[in-house]
């Protein structure tokens, strides 16, 4: 073999084979992560005489959906892995009861065979929508507090990073004052939950009703106000903080928004987002989510985010309807349309 610069063919793929049939020709510079690497070295003048990669473009970007966990736990990590999806949101109970079954070693053995098998990253919850823990009513709001305990304790036990919540509702009462009473309730569920590794992610939201959460201000009192502000981070919703009022559309309407974040809150707050469009206008206050570039929001705000390297090692979370078209589900459709954006 003669002497000189051995050249080499580098071939990168994921250990899961059903995410091959979403790869993506491209060029340019990219964010790559890999999961598993092969590299195959062929001496010079092989066939193989140049350098190529084969980029996963699920893998650039942790893009999942909240799935359901109907017949198991696993079941939502794997149609998370058979959409090509990167990671995976669920409920660890029905959200709009109290109660639910206590996990058993099984489900969590599953649930976690199933995360690895699909080689999910980040998965996640959301609570249930009973919860209020800024309510003034005591027995709701002790209930919310025992309740959101125990979802802390089923996220910490399937190993998942995140509960996302929504802050509370402040009713008839003034805001200020829901305010302070969701950051009692949080003293309370972090010193009865102390050491647990989960985050609670509190989400901005559209501001529909008298819920808490629509301005920056309010996820930043909740977070600096608590005796313990690194058990927290912040899931952005597109849809919520549009329809609150935020503008994402333009360049110059994307930076500003996350500028007036990152002076509020601070950028590295940020944990989650949820991909949405909104079915409703610009500082509507109405929180209905849309496909994405389907509604008010359209594709721009989208192509902003997806090649925003800020955000580029978060996970985000589609929460659009779950329905079919032509045959496809629409999870399939809106993560297709995302990867499309990435310059
Ligand atoms: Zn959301």
């Amino acid at each position: 073999m003669s002497a000189g610069p051995i050249r080499s063919t580098v071939i990168a793929f994921c250990a899961n084979e059903r995410r091959i049939r979403n790869r993506i020709e491209c060029d340019g510079p990219h964010h790559v992560s890999i999961l598993s690497l092969r590299i195959e070295i062929f001496p010079q003048g092989s066939m193989a005489s140049r350098w190529t990669m084969s980029y996963l473009p699920d893998m650039q970007r942790l893009i999942g959906s909240h799935l359901s966990i109907a017949g198991g736990y696993y079941k939502a990590a794997d149609a998370a892995g058979a959409l090509g999806m990167a990671t995976v949101q669920i409920f660890t109970k029905s959200s709009n009861q109290w109660r639910g079954k206590p996990l058993t070693d099984e489900d969590v053995r599953l649930f976690q065979e199933a995360v690895v098998r699909n080689n999910l990253q980040q998965p996640c919850a959301h609570d249930s929508y009973l919860i209020n823990l800024g309510s003034m009513n005591d027995e709701l709001w002790h209930k919310s507090i025992e309740a959101f305990v125990v979802e802390l304790e089923r996220a910490e036990t399937l190993g998942l990073v995140g509960l996302v919540t929504h802050p509370g509702a402040a009713g008839e009462s003034e805001e200020e004052d829901a305010l302070a009473r969701v950051v009692e309730a949080f003293n309370i569920i972090n010193s009865r939950t102390a050491g647990f590794r989960v985050q609670t992610w509190i989400e901005a939201t559209a501001g529909q009703g008298s819920t808490l959460g629509y301005r920056f201000e309010h996820l930043a009192y909740i977070i600096n106000e608590s005796q313990d502000p690194d058990r927290f981070g912040v899931c952005v919703d597109t849809c919520h903080i549009f329809a609150a009022g935020y503008p994402l559309g333009t360049p110059a309407e994307y930076a500003a928004t996350f500028q007036e974040f990152d002076d509020v809150v601070g950028l590295d707050q940020i944990r989650a987002f949820h991909l949405n469009d909104s079915k409703k206008p610009l500082a509507s206050r109405v929180d209905r989510h849309d496909h994405i570039g389907e509604g008010m929001l359209g594709l721009e705000p989208f192509r902003h985010l997806m090649n925003d390297s800020r955000f580029a090692h978060l996970p985000m979370y589609l929460e659009t309807k779950k329905e079919e078209r032509d045959g496809e589900e629409m999870d399939a459709v809106n993560l297709r349309t995302l990867l499309g954006l990435i310059r």
